[in-house]
């Protein structure tokens, strides 16, 4: 009898041509994960991803030869990238252009994995309006010896703040230490005015609580409080994307939480690149449903 066709190999969801070579090199060597398993990983992940990550400048976190070795942070186009990575001349303040990256489907973050791309970091902005901010980002820096409940409860501060003006936001887990409150916003004001923006309401939030936020970098001025990192929200800066893998010990993820998750949530990392099943079941359900979508704008303050 003849022999039964040989089987195809099964092909990771959200199907991708991009070519991953060095498939077992360990890229995550305290949790045995491989360059092949993130490039799945972000293959699998690329549907939740892309509407968040996708068509935005992104700087990616590299670490070739893996988490353990040299990584750096890279911003601006190499020319390695290949087709699914995409270019956007964006122009600096003295007015000189340069590309930035970005992608728009499952390809592209792959093409990233296989240069060596680990975490990715989008502008607050689309392609489409590079100067129009489309989300706020408050990162939540705790101080070295603080609880994850210490933020968690600051993150919940910042929301009841926001909601006071108007403004709905959202949880974003940074798979580190800390929470991102994420509100998006329509890209009508310019970059300075969401700055000016954030700034003040980081302030204010310091001001009035001067035990428990500090508004400005110092790292001296942090002991025991919680840094209200506004600076994220320059022209420029970056943050890091919902689902984003982090070049950190156990290979965690960037994830989505709703607010009422948050409160029985123990740590800024609670998923890693092992558990893109049980990240796809969640945003199904409806917790996440609508997670990072508002239709609003700041309000004049
Ligand atoms: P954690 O919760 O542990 O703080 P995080 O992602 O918020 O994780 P931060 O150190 O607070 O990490 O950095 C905030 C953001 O600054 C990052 O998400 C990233 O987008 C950006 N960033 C990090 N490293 C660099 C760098 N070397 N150059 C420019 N921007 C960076
Ligand atoms: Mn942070
Ligand atoms: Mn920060």
């Amino acid at each position: 009898a003849d022999a039964a066709p040989a089987a195809a190999p099964a092909a990771p969801a959200g199907a991708v041509s991009v070519n991953v070579t060095h498939r077992s090199r360990p890229i995550f060597p305290d949790s045995d994960r491989t360059k092949g398993d993130l490039a799945d990983y972000y293959a699998t992940l690329a549907p939740l991803m892309l509407p968040f990550a996708g068509n935005r400048p992104v700087s990616l976190v590299r670490c070739p030869q893996g988490r353990g070795r040299r990584c750096f942070f890279q911003k601006h186009d190499a020319g390695s990238f290949g087709e699914h990575v995409h270019r956007v001349a964006i122009r600096d303040k003295a007015g000189v252009s340069d590309d930035y990256l970005y992608v728009d489907d499952a390809d592209g973050l792959v093409a990233c994995v296989q240069m060596g791309g680990i975490e990715f970091h989008g502008w607050g902005s689309s392609v489409a309006a590079i100067e129009r901010p489309d989300r706020m980002v408050f990162d939540l820096d705790p101080d070295e010896g603080l609880a994850f409940a210490d933020t968690r409860k600051a993150a919940e501060h910042l929301k009841e703040q926001l909601a006071e003006l108007g403004l709905t936001s959202f949880p974003l887990l940074s798979g580190g230490k800390g929470v991102h409150v994420v509100v998006p916003l329509r890209p009508d004001a310019d970059w300075a005015t969401v700055k000016h923006f954030a700034e003040r309401f980081a302030r204010a939030l310091a001001t009035m609580e001067p035990d428990r936020f500090v508004a400005t970098m110092s790292k001296s001025r942090r002991a025991g409080r919680i840094f209200i990192d506004w600076l994220r929200n320059q022209r420029g800066s970056t943050a890091v994307m919902p689902y984003s893998a982090r070049a950190r010990s156990g290979a965690p993820v960037a994830a989505p939480v709703s607010w009422t998750e948050l409160r029985a949530i123990d740590t800024a990392a609670p998923w890693s690149i092992a558990d893109a099943a049980t990240l796809i079941a969640r945003a199904q359900g409806p917790a996440l449903d609508g997670w990072g979508v508002a239709d609003q704008g700041l309000p004049a303050i």
